[in-house]
């Protein structure tokens, strides 16, 4: 065997072949990874073709490492340099493709035969144990498990980079055995290269691996991986481990380049909207009156709302029901309602348009242009998302031009504070297989960087025409467009009643087996866009999980979001609006306003809005304290989800923490919140000691506006804590 090892742990390859054999916990004298297939790579020639053998294998070793080298023909070669790197090893690869083959991918290094940590530490208390993976995908996931839960080649299988809809949004993933033993897999590429980070069951074991690829595929070109795949063996302590290696590595990348949030001038940020906005809607038709809705919201809210209007404002309608506008003639002239937008400024909201910026009609306006401008797929995506959307390349000039000149003429029209972008850069895989647009076929990273210039120029005109800055955002969000968006959509904090990105694990949330966590908050905080999101609608109707959701979307960074995409609206004076006046189809349901929930969200959106704004705002997420929770069901019932969805008409119940608490660091003060979600009485216990018996806290007992109390108690005092109903409850360390 050749091995590369440290004092803690060896890493055994194959002499004939290559593969990694093993994987041993030095300390603990464990094998953590055992691998008995010959299976070293997956190289992907014409698309979807493999080749995974081999004429020959060689290897040099070096002082710190070993090089590898796969005649795979004659004139295709595969050469791997693995590196120990103080606790890790990495591996830079790359293809010399002598031939004249076209290669599309290659799937390098996998990782074969990672095994069940929590019996090989737990042995015969296997059961006291737990396995978990965590994923950036969709800004954080975590199944336990996986060796159970994952059926064979199914998992994290093909997660694209970046492309946080199906794949991962930062470019990491953990497994481990809570405080035994873990392994964090990354890639530490900050020059935007397409890949795929995937975790999967292969063979009845667990599968580690990376694709890359589709960035230049022609005649004879080669592929490469021109940054470390890293591996690293971690203590097993929780998911917040890998973020934390992740974070020293991300916070130095060009996405972070422009400094954090707070540090930002006028010019390069919104402060009407990191602090001055309670919370957000969604959906609302922007053509037909909802100035009932609007007053509502506002009177109920009690601080201003940030308003992401529905897409009927278009001259050609842009709607759900497969209409949407071609070249710019077809968006104009916009039909934004003045009597919503007249309620809107009366209150001091702000809104942003719903708008699919490159997804286009290709038989209207335009039409020949837009056929040639056409983002082409792979014959098979490697994704779960099938992306049947016809959407424009953003290398080619003609989307470039469209999507500055028609923005800033929306922005004139309606006066928008903002714009919205839907089904844009974050949810799409970066390849284009065109050889028409004068990039090169599959393009990847410089699509990723076209997209970015899209977004830089488009906001430098709107700021120019506006006199001020004007925030960007989108459908979910990928760390590599951090420094060019403001603010995202998404809407896995409200799952299982929610829709879109995670449903295809909602079995697996239904039962407790896996949940969305806040690792792209926990890695960004102080530097990432505002996430709006909970899908919520404030009807009884619809289950009191809703107040869990909405202490979680503040708690972690986050706008509550009032949804009205995909069902009436809740009934205000016996009113409830019409499936005709709207871009979707739904029925009337009839369920009224619920002032109890807008009474929760008042509450968070005063704590947003008030002393402790920049803690939230700019602050640093960190790890919550331990503590003793009881657990509650929550019930749930999704009628807000297309009628043809898996969710449609969904309901349940679902057992989660009762209380929901986070702690955020500003500058040298520290902030701790604990929510009540319920209407009980909650005991927590404090199983950690965060909290100095003698020290001085200043202590909000129940924040419900921005001029609640606090008073000063000393950490002893507040070992038990009894949180009262839907308490919001904050200790404060000022240094
Ligand atoms: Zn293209």
């Amino acid at each position: 065997m050749l091995s590369l090892c440290n004092d803690l742990w060896e890493v055994q390859f194959d002499k004939d072949n290559g593969a990694i054999r093993k994987i041993i916990d030095l300390v603990n004298k464990k094998t953590i990874l055992d691998n008995l297939h010959n299976e070293v790579f997956r190289l992907e020639c014409e698309e979807e073709k493999y080749m995974d053998s081999f004429h020959s294998f060689m290897y040099v070793e070096k002082e710190d490492g070993v090089k590898f080298q796969w005649n795979i023909t004659s004139d295709i070669t595969l050469i791997a340099l693995w590196q120990m790197d103080g606790n890790s090893i990495s591996v830079e690869s790359y293809i010399e493709n002598r031939s004249n083959q076209k290669l599309s991918s290659m799937e390098y290094p996998l990782l074969d035969g990672i095994g069940d940590f929590a019996a090989i530490y737990g042995g015969k208390n296997r059961k006291d144990f737990k396995n978990y993976v965590a994923h950036s995908y969709a800004t954080g996931f975590l199944i336990e498990e996986p060796l159970d839960n994952f059926h064979e080649d199914e998992g994290f299988r093909y997660m694209p980079y970046p492309e946080s809809f199906s794949g991962a949004s930062m470019q990491f993933f953990t497994y481990y055995c809570e405080n035994k033993v873990g392994l964090y897999f990354a890639a530490y590429d900050g020059q935007y290269h397409q890949k795929w980070l995937n975790f999967y069951k292969h063979n009845g074991k667990l599968r580690a691996s990376q694709i890359y690829g589709y960035e230049d595929i022609g005649y004879g070109n080669g592929l490469k991986a021109p940054w470390k795949f890293v591996i690293t063996l971690t203590s097993g302590d929780g998911w917040y481990e890998g973020c934390d290696l992740y974070k020293k590595w991300a916070l130095q990348q060009t996405w972070c380049s422009g400094g954090k949030l707070k540090e930002r001038g006028e010019d390069k940020k919104a402060s009407w909207l990191c602090e001055e906005m309670g919370a957000c809607t969604f959906g609302i038709d922007a053509c037909h009156d909802r100035s009932l809705w609007l007053e509502r919201y506002s009177e109920d809210i009690k601080s201003p709302i940030f308003h992401v209007l529905g897409p009927d404002w278009t001259k050609v309608e842009q709607n759900y029901k497969n209409s949407i506008p071609g070249g710019y003639n077809d968006w104009f002239p916009t039909r934004f309602l003045d009597k919503n937008l007249d309620v809107i400024r009366r209150h001091g909201d702000r809104f942003a348009p719903f708008e699919f910026d490159f997804l286009v009609a290709t038989d209207k306006s335009d039409s020949d242009m837009i056929c040639n401008s056409l983002q082409k797929w792979p014959q098979k995506p490697k994704s779960r998302d099938e992306y049947k959307f016809t959407m424009l390349c953003p290398i080619c000039q003609y989307t470039q031009d469209l999507h500055v000149k028609r923005d800033v003429q929306v922005m004139r029209e309606s006066g928008c504070d903002a714009m919205y972008y839907d089904i844009s850069a974050n949810n799409i895989l970066k390849t284009c297989m065109s050889d028409r647009h004068g990039h090169p076929v599959g393009a990847g990273k410089i699509m990723t960087e076209a997209y970015r210039k899209i977004y830089f120029d488009t906001k430098q005109k709107l700021a120019e025409v506006k006199g001020q800055y004007v925030p960007l955002g989108t459908e979910m969000m990928n760390e590599v467009f951090l420094d060019c968006l403001d603010f995202y959509q998404a809407r896995a904090n409200a799952q299982p009643c929610s829709f879109l990105e995670t449903g295809i694990f909602r079995d697996l949330i239904k039962q407790g087996k896996a949940q969305v966590i806040p690792m792209f908050q926990y890695v960004y905080s102080g530097y990432a866009p505002l996430r709006m999101d909970g899908w919520g609608k404030l009807t009884k109707e619809g289950g009191d999980l809703i107040y869990h959701t909405i202490a979680k979307t503040y708690l972690w960074g986050g706008l509550f979001e009032i949804n009205s995409e995909y069902s009436a609206m809740e009934m205000v004076d016996e009113i409830e609006n019409s499936a005709e006046e709207h871009y979707c189809d739904f029925d009337p349901v009839g369920f009224p306003y619920d002032k109890s929930i807008a009474d929760y969200i008042a509450k968070f959106a005063a704590l947003r809005t008030g002393r402790y704004n920049h803690y939230l705002a700019y602050g640093e997420m960190k790890r919550p304290p331990k503590l003793h929770i009881p657990k509650v069901w929550r019930t749930y019932y999704q009628y807000n989800s297309a009628k043809s969805s898996m969710e449609w008409g969904d309901r349940g119940k679902i057992l989660l923490d009762s209380v929901v608490t986070a702690r955020y660091g500003y500058e040298d003060s520290e902030l701790i919140l604990f929510a009540n979600t319920t209407d009980l009485t909650q005991d927590i216990m404090w199983q950690d000691d965060i909290l100095q018996e003698d020290r001085e806290y200043d202590v909000c007992f129940d924040y419900s506006t921005k001029t609640s109390d606090t008073k000063k108690i000393i950490g002893k005092e507040l070992r038990n804590l009894k949180l009262s109903p839907r308490q919001l409850f904050i200790v404060e360390n000022k240094k």
